[in-house]
């Protein structure tokens, strides 16, 4: 077990914070040493830990939930599904040794997963139980490397970054006997650490704009422990960033999660599905479990406002998603069909734990399923909290993606006018201050727009036609 040091004291602390909440379930110490012995995603637990420091993220992240429930209940009706949102992506490859130097083709291999399971052409959907046929459906979301970066130049939409950082999880200071520090240092230290991927000061690549592009970040993640034999300890797979709400939300909580840049990490060895590297001892037996790129497709989900649907506690613990079916733990990285661990009532059917559902801890090659009711969650979080992230497609359009482009503003930032190129192919115009606010909007019958009367300051312009709507970021100087 000593390779499982810190995995344990981490497990601990969850367990304790769990049960603070009064969402736990009650463990023995049996229960807490098996689940101490596998690595996780590290998302929930990311808002734990800023909950010990600050205010409720938790509870206020609920609240969140609860909101986004209510107005996908009230649009239900008149939702528009046509419409296809897609989402930029920048891939940042953080390496220190030419293993984690992801070559393209595996980013590629990621994005199509990513791609097939949010679009539900994912060749395994035909392996979903039929009792949840009717819930599961296509999420209308895609994913495109980005093809113009921050500054208008090309690009392929993936950077490297050459790093001397060899673990970004730190390293670990203590040794055995030690607990109470090892549990200090965690909570103080290791979310600092991975989050270092995400500052090239700190040995890491930075983030292009977060409010414009989904920012992934693979690296080693791994906790270096030179007193316990020199130990690389995995404790996460990967983490996302919850959308925020800034809604009645304290400044103190929201100055503590402005120190981390909204987006993804993910370890190295967990993206896509043709990367030959493999987890090493004592972690081997996650290889083929864990390495089907659909970690990311969960985190992705995070990332749009999912929460686990076990709800990360007891058959009383929700994700507030009405068609999932409840169950009182993951998965814990098997694929059981059987498995019913709590009564519910979806339809007026008690339905066996959805093991196929991507925000279980189930094996990857089990995975193949989003709900409906998670689909629209995702979209309500775009269009409320991620409101310049995706661009948008009508359902004319999809099937001429080929000629999808991106918006190329000129110059950015700018002073007195902006050119926009490729502007005959869009008939209006609006640009958004940063509250969402329109502040100047009209028809587009030049490629030029004055925007002289403009304070200095960040805007995002919108262009749309009857088939797209494309939005960037501005600035004005
Ligand atoms: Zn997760």
């Amino acid at each position: 077990m000593k390779y499982f040091n810190i995995l344990m004291i981490l497990n601990m602390i969850i367990f304790f914070s769990t049960k603070a909440n009064g969402q736990g379930a009650i463990m023995g110490l049996n229960d807490l040493e098996i689940s101490a012995s596998y690595p996780s995603c590290g998302s929930f637990n990311f808002m734990q830990n800023i909950q010990t420091e600050t205010a409720d993220l938790v509870d206020l992240s609920d609240e969140f939930m609860e909101k986004i429930t209510r107005l996908v209940q009230i649009h239900k009706d008149d939702r528009e599904y046509a419409d296809l949102l897609v989402i930029p992506v920048v891939f940042h490859v953080v390496y220190n040794g030419e293993d984690e130097n992801l070559p393209d083709s595996i980013i590629y291999n990621q994005i199509e997963i990513l791609n097939e399971c949010f679009r539900r052409t994912n060749a395994d959907a035909s392996e979903t139980r039929s009792e949840f046929i009717e819930l599961v459906g296509d999420t209308k979301i895609e994913f495109r490397l980005a093809e113009v970066d921050p500054f208008g130049a090309a690009t392929n939409g993936i950077t490297r970054t050459a790093t001397d950082v060899e673990n970004f999880g730190g390293i670990l200071p203590y040794g055995p006997g030690e607990s109470d520090e090892i549990a200090t240092w965690v909570g103080d230290s290791l979310y600092y650490n991975l989050f270092r991927l995400t500052e090239l000061s700190l040995g890491g690549s930075d983030a292009w704009d977060t409010e414009v592009y989904l920012n992934i970040w693979s690296g080693d993640l791994r906790i270096f422990e030179p007193e316990f034999g020199d130990i690389e300890e995995l404790v996460y797979f990967a983490l996302a960033t919850p959308p925020l709400d800034h809604e009645n939300w304290p400044e103190e909580l929201l100055t503590e999660l402005a120190e981390f840049e909204q987006g993804v990490l993910i370890h190295y060895v967990n993206v896509g599905s043709n990367n030959q590297n493999r987890l090493p001892a004592p972690y081997a037996a996650y290889n083929g479990i864990v390495t089907t790129g659909k970690i990311l497709v969960h985190e992705v989900g995070h990332y749009l406002g999912l929460r686990h649907i076990w709800g990360d506690g007891d058959c009383t613990a929700d994700d507030f998603i009405l068609d999932t079916p409840n169950s009182n733990n993951s998965s814990n990285w098997t694929c059981s069909h059987a498995a019913n661990s709590c009564i519910d009532d979806i339809g007026g059917t008690d339905l066996k734990n959805m093991v196929e559902n991507y925000m279980d801890y189930s094996r990857g090659n089990c995975q193949n399923s989003f709900t409906i009711g998670q689909a629209d969650v995702m979209r309500t979080v775009l269009e409320i909290n991620r409101p310049f992230l995706a661009e948008t497609i009508s359902t004319a359009n999809i099937d001429n993606l080929s000629k999808f482009d991106h918006l190329n503003i000129y110059p950015n930032p700018f002073k007195t006018e902006i050119h926009i190129e490729n502007a005959s192919n869009y008939s209006n115009f609006k640009i958004f201050d940063l509250s969402s606010k329109i502040v100047i909007s009209g028809e587009l019958n030049s490629t030029r727009i004055n925007v002289s009367d403009l304070a200095t300051g960040t805007y995002i312009i919108e262009v749309a036609n009857e088939n797209s709507i494309l939005r960037t970021k501005i600035v004005k100087e």
